[in-house]
This record gives structure tokens, sequence and C-alpha cells, in this order.
């Protein structure tokens, strides 16, 4: 009997249900696809477009992927096919595109009696398993987190050894060559990567709770990345987590089921991928974005938090989660934009853009989401440069013009005797936006 397992965003073999799962039902030879579907092919999102060539590369030089072109209902029926397998194992995916095709795939093996197979999915639990005693889903993200600790998750799954890699007699593509965004350098691709990162970032777990908001420390773990491409599982991660108890790996921990939370919010409200959790808010007054949004991407504002977060963005795809907040309220709170239209630069640029987490973060920021910040909590981007990176050292990392400036005095250049004529002067007033942004607000509720 053969099988095939379809990878999408689980790059790796150990802990790896879902090909434990095909070698069982493939032990005479196990096919293992990608399908380049022409739905991410968009015009954004060429980071992460680069960045998984890349890691669809590595994959195919360690075990031989069949790699096809076309829409995934009918070229994984013509795989299938070709090698008479009874079976197509994937891991179970829940974003909205995704959880139709994977019903269209599973209508069109069906007509040629194949059946696809969801084993595990991205998370330490599936979304949509944990739900209120009434069966409703939960809002509210500390709820979540306590049911979430208490529905636990099972072990990793071992590794699978020894698998009957076969490739499949069928026209396959060649990996188109996709470079990133000029100037980004993308994070190392790979399981062993990823393990290697997180084992030498482990060592400082420990800390994590004092050091995660100082984006100058650079001490978080950067599994981001690695999660999204399911280099790595989360139960991996929280396996090595319970072996300690520190504070430090419990805030770690809480950070994963942040992820978990918003895919099962995206699982209950698939609309909130594109639009508001809070309805009320599309009716709020926004301002067309036009040159000024421009300058905020291009890292030009004259506020240095938000000019270092953006330099950091676009020169490696990954920004710092507090500076997200920071530049995230500068969107919405200071230029008065929809939160869609600085989640859609984020989606374009970040190697670890996933639709749940990014859409949540900045409907969280922008007040509009689950459990979201009240609206009318403003970030003043000194006020946060100066508590968080107290030293000044992120922004003199990403702001070149800044570096002669010392200490927290590079967060308001203006008041310096000489500001740095390179860098631009603050491009609004923050008092004056922030006054505005709650007129807005206000208007909205009456
Ligand atoms: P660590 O601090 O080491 O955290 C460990 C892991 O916990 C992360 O890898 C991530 O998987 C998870 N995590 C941590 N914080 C959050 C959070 N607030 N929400 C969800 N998961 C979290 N994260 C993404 O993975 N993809 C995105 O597209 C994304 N967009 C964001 C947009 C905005 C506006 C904001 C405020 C946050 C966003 N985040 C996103 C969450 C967070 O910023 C990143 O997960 C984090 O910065 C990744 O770096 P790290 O792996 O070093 O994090």
């Amino acid at each position: 009997a053969t099988s095939v397992l379809c990878f999408r965003n689980d790059f790796r073999l150990l802990d790896n249900p879902a090909l434990r799962a095909a070698v069982d039902a493939g032990p005479d030879g196990v096919v293992p696809m990608f399908v380049l579907d022409e739905h991410y092919w968009g015009p954004g999102g060429r980071t992460r477009l680069a960045y998984l060539m890349r890691a669809l590369a590595h994959l195919d030089e360690r075990i031989g992927l069949t790699i096809v072109k076309g829409k995934p209902w009918e070229v994984i029926p013509r795989v299938a096919r070709s090698v008479g397998a009874t079976s197509v194992h994937v891991a179970a995916d829940y974003t909205p595109y995704e959880a139709e095709r994977d019903q269209r795939i599973e209508r069109a093996l069906a007509e040629d009696d194949v059946e696809l197979v969801r084993t595990g999915s991205a998370y330490a639990v599936a979304p949509g398993r944990i739900t209120k005693a009434d069966g409703s889903p939960y809002r509210v993200f500390t709820p979540f987190y306590r049911a979430w600790l208490e529905h636990g998750w099972r072990d990793p799954a071992p590794g699978a050894r020894d698998v009957p890699w076969i490739r499949a007699d069928v026209e396959t593509t060649a990996l188109p060559e996709v470079d990133p965004p000029e100037g980004l350098e993308l994070p190392p691709v790979g399981e062993e990567a990823a393990r290697r990162r997180w084992r030498e970032w482990l060592d400082h777990v420990d800390e994590y709770d004092d050091v995660r908001d100082l984006p100058g420390e650079d001490l978080t773990s950067r599994m981001s990345v690695h999660l999204k491409w399911g280099h790595v599982h989360p139960r991996t991660l929280l396996a090595d987590l319970a072996e300690r108890s520190s504070k430090g790996a419990e805030a770690y921990g809480r950070e994963l089921a942040f992820r978990e939370f918003y895919a099962d919010v995206v699982h209950h409200r698939p609309d909130t991928i594109e639009g508001y959790y809070d309805k009320r808010f599309e009716r709020m007054e926004y301002d067309h974005p036009g040159g000024d949004l421009q300058l905020w991407k291009d890292g030009r504002t004259g506020f240095p938090i938000v000019d270092a977060g953006m330099r950091q963005l676009a020169a490696t795809g990954w920004m710092h989660n507090r500076v997200r907040m920071i530049v995230a309220s500068f969107l919405v709170k200071d230029l008065h934009l929809e939160w869609t239209v600085g989640a859609k630069h984020f989606m374009d640029l970040l190697v670890d853009g996933d639709p749940c987490s990014n859409q949540h973060g900045w409907q969280w920021v922008a007040g509009c989401g689950t459990d979201a910040a009240p609206y009318f909590r403003i970030f003043n981007p000194v006020t946060q440069g100066k508590k968080f990176d107290p030293d000044g050292r992120y922004v003199r990392r990403w702001v070149p013009e800044l570096r002669g400036v010392e200490g927290k005095a590079v967060h308001e250049p203006w008041t310096l005797s000489r500001p740095p004529e390179e860098y631009p002067a603050p491009m609004l007033d923050h008092a004056a936006e922030r006054k505005e942004s709650l007129r807005r607000y206000e208007a909205l509720r009456s």
C-alpha cells in the first residue's frame, strides 16, 4: 500500500503526526508532495513566498518532494492515482480558504475512493476544541488561557524512521526563484535551524518575562517564523518548557497560547480575517491613505521608535512585538488610517506573517478586536520609546541618522540643541492627533 503526504505549512519530519499516519497507511511508499497553489501568488507577501521557496528547496533536498503546480483539488488526486495511493495525509488547516480547499480536495479524492486523512494541526490544541461550558467560544484571552492549560495537549509524536519516500510519476514543476524584497535578509530555513535556535534560546527562557518587552535586548525567541512554517510544533516547545518551572517559562507558554487563541477566534469568526471583530468600528471616521502612509512604511515619520520598527521590518521581515504595537497604534491613532491598511503592509513584509495573529494583533491595538486594548488608551511614541528602549539602543541600531545621539535623548531628537540634520522632523503633533482620535471615538459612541 502507498500513501501521499501533502506538506503545506508543516515542514518537519520530527513530531509530525500526519507523517506517521502516512507511513502507517503507506508501508510500501509515501509520496511527499507540495502544491504550488496560485491562490498564494498574489501581488503581496513576497517575503513569505521567498522564504517558502527556500524552505521547500531545503525539504526537497532531504526527502525529494513531488512539486506540482495547479489547483490542489485537481493535482492531489492526480498524484494519488499515479501511485495507486488509498489515502492522502495532511495536518488539519482551519483558516477560511484553507478549510474550504481541504473540503474540495476531500470531495475530489472521494470520487476515486481515496480518503483525505487529517492528523494533527499546527496547534497544541486544535482550534474549536476549547469552548465554554455552554459550547460557545471564548471571547477573552485569560479565561481561554485557563481552559487551554486545563485541556492540555498530547506529548510530542516520536519521529518517523526509515520512511519509504517515493516520487510520483507526474508532471512536476521546478521551484520558481522568488527573491525577497530588496535589502531584506531572510532568516535560516529548516527544522534543524529551528531546533538549534530553540535550544540556544532556551538558556534565556528564565529571563524572558523580564526582557521580552525590551526590543533593544533582542532576547525573544524568534520562533514565530518557524511556528508559521511548522519547522517546529508548539507541542515540542511546550514539552521543553514543562521541564522548567520559572516565571519566564510560564510567560512563554502564555504567549504561545495567544497564537492558539487567535486561531480559535478565526475558526469561530472567519470573517475577522478580513473584517472587524467589533463591527461598530466599521463606522468610525478614517482618513484615506496617502503620502502619510508612505512615510510610515519608509520609517520616516520623525518618531524614532516608530521609524526604527518600520526599518527593522523592511530589513529583516520581522519586528519586535512591543514595536509592532507601537507602530500599529501610530498608524491607527496618529494617522487615523484603518487597521486593515497597516495589517496588509505587515502581511506583505513579515516572514512570520500569519493571518490570525496579524489581523487580531492589529485589531487588538485598534480597539476593535477580542479583548482589545480600550480605544482611548493611545500610545505616546516618545513615552513608549523611553520606557521600553530606555538607553535608546534599539533606535540607534535601526536609524543610522541617530547613531550619534546618546541615551534616551534619541527618542526626541527635536529637543537637542542641534538635531541631526538628515533625520526628519516629526510629521505630526502627537498631542493634537491624540485629541483628534478621541474626538472620532466619541463621535462613534454617540
Ligand atoms: P516571542 O516573544 O519569543 O514569543 C513566542 C511565540 O509566541 C511567538 O513566536 C508567537 O508564536 C507567539 N506569540 C507571542 N506574542 C504573540 C501575540 N501577541 N499574538 C500571537 N502570538 C504571539 N505574530 C505572528 O506570528 N505573525 C504575525 O503576523 C503577527 N503579527 C502581529 C501584528 C501586530 C500588530 C502585533 C501587535 C503582533 C503580531 N504578532 C504576530 C505577534 C508577535 O508580535 C510575534 O509573534 C512575535 O513578535 C514574534 O517574535 P518571537 O517569536 O521572537 O516572539
